[in-house]
């Protein structure tokens, strides 16, 4: 036989057990596991259960308690009056419901019609304290504690520049022999960032939120870390007040406050009527993400304060205040799944896919893990409970893990349902590398001409005036024809015919003929315009041109031995290093300017073979450029040399420049495609190599002769 009874006693248990658990995380630790939202949800739901098993409430329940206990290390104070909690609204029906119990509560003071007058403010996110003065002086600070009991943290609370040491004297009246200010400090948001910079860049804990880190400054033992905090205050009420002129509305009390030169905030009204309440929430709510502090809601009082006893209170709060709470903008939920997304530029960007959750007033379903490296640092897995948080308009992010949530390694439960996740070796997208750059956090799809995801930008980049210079392909026909699937490379651009275009929308006859003339125009070009064209990362038109001048033409280009070149291009550096102590001449160096990481660039584009077909079709649809500009002519043009040894007369960088004058090309490997090997003395694996693939071997004499500089 099931029993309601024992079942909802058990829920209740449960539900303290948990509760009192993240209250004391939040209130003695200062480090909070679970987002507030989480918190209020389950606290609720024991509201919920109490209300409807009334048997079940304890005395120690959190439903009834304010806080948590003071800490130790700090001297116990106690508080001459309570310093309770607030009672929350979530939606307009609980602020319509606290106004009417207000009324209800007043009876006859209230005129049938009379709306009640509220002041309403913000309701600061930080942690509440009361600070006595007498005479004007501060004496005493204390923290809420729970309610009854709260910590001495005068001598820290001495060191918040925005809490006066002393009360100034109001223009009109005098200073109360005693006062008690009430209020919340709490710490700005930039502040908090620096702060926790700084935290982070000493090796440090970082804090979760400023309203932790306002807390954990606050409670320390040592007041010089606490001085060292960028702690703020704000006051909002009192507690014991002898003064001879207590004002007769809160609004008033806030006035005097102020006066005595403590810190007020600005954003508040007096309102009538919860119409007039709601109005004020949304207002705020709008102006939240701009404010320097983190507020979680709006707070309404009655104003009149002689009616405040009438209406009393209940176990943790007073009954003519309210805290108006603002949508979460971190809640708990699951991450199902990670998935790369391609970005225009190639960029692979792990997002990560959740269980649909109601944060920061929308659904959210998928966040930006940004890198890898953010992966591993908040050390998420697939199948964590996760805080999500989405504040404002920006983009919804996964905060953090609950590795505690998960179950044992061990266990089937853990094998089944979690997994690490590693970044794809290949594109999702076109199936191309995926690589990452040394220093680099990014991964990127290296098929940038073929990669469907970097087609537009790559088009664009491609019929650029800069680059191929195709008149009338702008980003508008850009977008129809990749979207209309009628070109995924550059290639196809130069496969389009006229029927084609014109069956595109605002495409007539005239401008269809117009772009095809400019296609096939694009055709003829240089090789330093197709290079730059080709989209390669980090290479410019400058790079680009000055490729094109050093290889004089693509297969020489792409015969290059790029890792060979790197080693070749750092021992030429050394040792030009030494004989520049030596005040020696230097030895030209390839590629001078061009540094690593554009070869290691171009090695990656090259590589990949799905680059290589596109160029290959690009050059079979007639896409071709005349022999670069040689001031020696062209007698080699097409032509692709490699050195090897010693030469009797010139240095190999000579004879290299020799080649180059004269439209030849140098590369530092032999393959298929080296037209000549010029040997020298003490020749080694190059010529062996040569010998191999049958490639002709000339020696400095053969090579004038070929010029014909030859006596
Ligand atoms: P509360 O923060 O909801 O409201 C009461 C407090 O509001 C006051 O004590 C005061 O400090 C503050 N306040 C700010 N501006 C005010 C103003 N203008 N006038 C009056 N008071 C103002 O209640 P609480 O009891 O301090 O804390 C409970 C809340 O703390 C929960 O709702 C939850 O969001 C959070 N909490 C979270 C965890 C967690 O694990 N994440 C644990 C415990 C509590």
């Amino acid at each position: 036989m099931t029993d309601p009874q024992g079942k909802a006693a058990e829920q209740a248990d449960r539900l303290r057990g948990l509760l009192e658990r993240y209250n004391y995380e939040y209130y003695v630790l200062d480090a909070p596991s679970v987002p507030d939202a989480e918190y209020d949800r389950l606290f609720r739901e024991l509201q919920a259960l109490e209300a409807q098993h009334p048997g079940l409430v304890t005395s120690d329940s959190p439903t009834q308690r304010v806080g948590g206990a003071p800490a130790a290390g700090f001297r116990e104070v106690r508080h001459s009056q309570a310093m309770l909690s607030l009672n929350n609204a979530f939606d307009d029906d609980d602020v319509y419901g606290f106004d009417r119990r207000a009324r209800e509560a007043l009876g006859d003071a209230l005129g049938e019609d009379e709306p009640i007058e509220y002041s309403a403010e913000l309701k600061y996110d930080g942690l509440a304290i009361s600070i006595r003065y007498e005479d004007g002086l501060l004496a005493m600070a204390a923290t809420r504690g729970d309610g009854t009991t709260g910590e001495d943290v005068t001598a820290n609370v001495r060191t918040i520049r925005a809490v006066p040491l002393r009360l100034r004297q109001p223009r009109d009246g005098t200073l109360p022999g005693l006062l008690e200010v009430r209020g919340e400090v709490l710490m700005f948001k930039a502040d908090f960032e620096t702060m926790n910079r700084r935290q982070r860049d000493a090796g440090e804990r970082e804090f979760v939120n400023p309203r932790n880190a306002a807390a954990g400054a606050l409670r320390q033992l040592d007041p010089t870390i606490t001085a060292s905090r960028p702690l703020r205050f704000f006051a909002y009420g009192v507690g014991a007040d002898d003064g001879d002129d207590a004002p007769a509305t809160h609004a008033g009390l806030l006035e005097r406050l102020a006066q005595l030169g403590l810190p007020v905030g600005a954003e508040r009204a007096v309102l009538r009527g919860p119409a007039e309440l709601l109005e004020f929430y949304r207002a705020m709510r709008e102006r939240r993400p701009g404010l320097p502090y983190e507020i979680d809601g709006v707070v309404y009082k009655v104003n009149r304060r002689d009616w405040h006893e009438r209406i009393g209170f209940v176990a943790r709060a007073p009954r003519y205040a309210l805290a108006h709470k603002f949508p979460a903008e971190e809640a708990l939920t699951e991450l199902l799944d990670i998935e790369v997304q391609v970005g225009r530029t190639g960029v692979l960007t792990p997002v990560a896919r959740l269980k649909p959750v109601f944060v920061g007033g929308t659904t959210v379903s998928n966040a930006t893990l940004h890198n890898v490296d953010e992966i591993e640092r908040k050390d998420l897995m697939i199948g964590d409970t996760v805080v999500v948080r989405r504040a404002g308009d920006v983009i919804p992010e996964v905060v953090r893990a609950l590795p505690e949530r998960r179950p044992s390694s061990e266990s089937a439960e853990f094998r089944r349902d979690y997994r690490r996740f590693s970044m794809p070796q290949t594109c999702p997208v076109c199936g191309s590398a995926a690589v990452r750059a040394p220093g680099e956090s990014a991964y990127r799809c290296v098929g940038g001409l073929y990669c469907s995801a970097q087609r537009k930008q790559a088009l664009l980049h491609f019929a650029q005036r800069r680059a191929m210079d195709i008149e009338g392909l702008g980003e508008k026909l850009v977008e129809q024809l990749v979207d209309a699937d009628l070109v995924a490379t550059p290639a196809d651009l130069y496969r389009l015919d006229l029927s084609t275009l014109e069956g595109l929308e605002r495409m007539g006859e005239k401008s269809a003929t117009n772009l095809i003339a400019g296609i096939r125009a694009s055709r003829r070009t240089s090789f330093g315009r197709f290079l730059f064209a080709l989209g390669i990362r980090h290479v410019g038109e400058e790079v680009a041109r000055q490729l094109a001048q050093e290889y004089g033409d693509l297969d020489a280009l792409l015969a290059e031995d790029w890792d060979a070149l790197q080693a070749r291009k750092a021992d030429l550096q050394k040792d030009n290093a030494r004989r520049r102590q030596r005040g020696e001449a230097l030895i030209p160096v390839p590629l001078e300017g061009i540094g690593p990481e554009i070869i290691e660039s171009l090695r990656r584009f090259f590589g990949e073979r799905h680059n290589l077909e596109v160029i290959d079709a690009l050059r079979a649809l007639g896409v071709h450029w005349s022999a670069p500009e040689t001031a020696g002519g062209s007698r080699l043009a097409g032509l692709s040399f490699v050195l090897t040894g010693t030469l009797p007369t010139m240095t190999r960088e000579q004879a290299g420049e020799l080649i180059r004058r004269h439209g030849g090309s140098v590369a530092s490997g032999v393959s298929k495609k080296t037209s000549y090997l010029v040997a020298g003395e003490a020749a080694g694996s190059k010529l062996e190599r040569a010998q191999e693939l049958g490639v002709e071997i000339l020696d400095e004499d053969g090579l004038l002769a070929l010029i014909g500089e030859s006596q």
